[in-house]
């Protein structure tokens, strides 16, 4: 029985609510009026129930299908503006002893190297990191409680805040490891984490169940209420996702907003951000023994549709993904991505001697040749890390966005963060872009007190003071 507000995953991801939404959709995928109906709906801005949502992502009629594209372009743009914040993930250790069967940290793979950092070799990675001039991290670790305890987790994650090389700093880890204990996340919390993310994978029990034969992570309830836990720990910030191509995307499309609805419903605020992944190659996967894959067009469709049903979520799309498919889906809502990573435990400092990756980058290119190719396709790169540092979480946060006076800190702070970068790390050639481009977007910042302020800390900032923030 479906109920956003139950505890327990079987409930709130109910399987037959799913299948019910997928039958409903397809038997609407034609009823324009229904489809114009749930559309006006979105544009008021109230977002939408799975339900709805998923007659979005099926819709056949072509004309109501270029309505559904325009309006993901129009809230992408009121919410999200032109910025793109940045970030890069960072592989602390691949020791796992789960047996997900896609990825290749499985505990049975023999032929990959196993690493795992050291504090020294944080400090070289993290080193390496600044010095490219990221500010915001994605901890990734493996599963595995004797290599990769609680304790050494935290202790890197002290260990990344405390480095200052140059001018460089990580202001925000966000956290990616496995399902844990309340007491845990609280000690996340503690350590001063942003966001914790943990990607579902697939919501499809069955399907779950058969692609984590092995391990703590096969018990599905426990991987699936995962952020309640987080939430019971102090932990605001949540990021969901689901690797598209394990199962059909329309059952994983239209479970994954179950989620976000039982997050809202149960803490009274949804997910922080979602994130998009495909499955890509990678040591010993193939995705072509993968039947589910979706191509550029439904993953584009899907961007769309989740922009719609939750325009408070930010989006984030990595380097799995290929420079020609993420500027398609950048404008779409995607408002958060990578550039310049390393899917290896210790490629940032030098470049892997063995095979530790966990997926091939498609997106090879360095972070300053991705943030030119942002400034060139006229987004604004951004490496603000300002609201969690200033308290500004989980409720709060939302309703900062919500009433839209969010938009008074994030393009300010994106000017002055892409400063940073400009003054500190970018090649001439961005340089010159970058200051022509913070010259235009200076004038659009339209409270003049704030205008004013900006302007001030851009000179500032010129002149080599750091870490101003709104
Ligand atoms: S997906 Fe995560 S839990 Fe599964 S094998 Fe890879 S690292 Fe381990
Ligand atoms: S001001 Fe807050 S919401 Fe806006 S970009 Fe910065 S951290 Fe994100």
């Amino acid at each position: 029985m479906y109920d956003p507000k139950s505890p327990k995953a079987a409930e709130f991801i109910d399987h037959g609510e799913a299948l019910d939404t997928l039958a409903y959709a397809k038997a609407n995928c034609r009823n324009a009026q229904l489809i114009s109906q749930i559309l006006e709906k979105a544009r008021r801005r109230e977002g939408l129930t799975h339900r709805e949502a998923m007659v979005l992502l099926d819709c056949e009629l072509e004309d109501k299908n270029e309505e559904i594209f325009a309006l993901a372009r129009q809230i992408k743009q009121d919410f999200y503006g032109n910025r793109i914040v940045m970030f890069a993930p960072l592989y602390l250790s691949n020791y796992c002893v789960n047996g997900c069967v896609y990825c290749p940290y499985h505990q049975k793979n023999k032929r990959i190297a196993r690493r795992k950092l050291s504090q020294s070799d944080i400090v070289r990675e993290v080193t390496a990191l600044q010095d490219m001039g990221h500010k915001r991290l994605a901890l990734e670790a493996g599963e595995d409680p004797k290599m990769n305890p609680l304790e050494y987790i935290l202790e890197s994650i002290a260990t990344i805040y405390s480095i200052k090389h140059r001018n460089g700093a990580i202001r925000r880890v966000n956290v990616n490891i496995a399902a844990t204990t309340v007491d845990n996340y609280r000690k996340l919390r503690e350590a001063g984490i942003g966001t914790y993310i943990l990607f579902q994978e697939t919501y499809h029990r069955e399907s779950y169940e058969k692609l984590h034969p092995t391990g703590p992570k096969h018990d599905y309830a426990w991987h699936t209420e995962a952020m309640d836990r987080a939430m019971e720990g102090g932990i605001d910030d949540v990021g969901l996702g689901v690797l598209f191509g394990l199962e059909l995307y329309r059952y994983e499309f239209a479970a994954l907003l179950m989620h976000a609805e039982h997050l809202e419903a149960v803490h009274g605020v949804g997910p922080h951000t979602i994130s998009v992944p495909r499955i890509r190659a990678a040591d010993d996967i193939n995705p072509d023994e993968f039947a589910n894959g979706i191509n550029d067009d439904q993953f584009a469709k899907i961007v769309a549709c989740i922009r719609i049903s939750v325009p408070y979520t930010g989006m984030i799309v990595s380097t799995r993904e290929s420079q020609a498919c993420r500027a398609r889906v950048l404008e779409l809502g995607i408002s958060q991505i990578s550039g310049g990573s390393r899917t290896s435990v210790g490629g940032y400092y030098e470049p892997e001697k063995e095979n530790t990756t966990q997926f091939d980058v498609c997106d090879n290119r360095s972070l300053d040749e991705v943030i030119s190719w942002l400034m060139e396709l006229g987004h604004i790169p951004s490496f603000c890390t300002a609201c969690y540092r200033e308290g500004r979480t989980g409720d709060r946060f939302m309703a900062l966005c919500k009433s839209g006076k969010i938009l008074n800190c994030c393009h300010p702070n994106a000017l002055m963060t892409l400063k940073e970068y400009l003054m500190d790390y970018a090649s001439p050639r961005t340089l010159e872009m970058g200051n022509a481009l913070i010259d235009s977007e200076i004038d659009h910042v339209p409270n003049l007190k704030i205008r004013n302020l900006v302007a001030h800390h851009l000179k500032a900032i010129q002149e080599g003071s750091r870490d101003f923030r709104l």
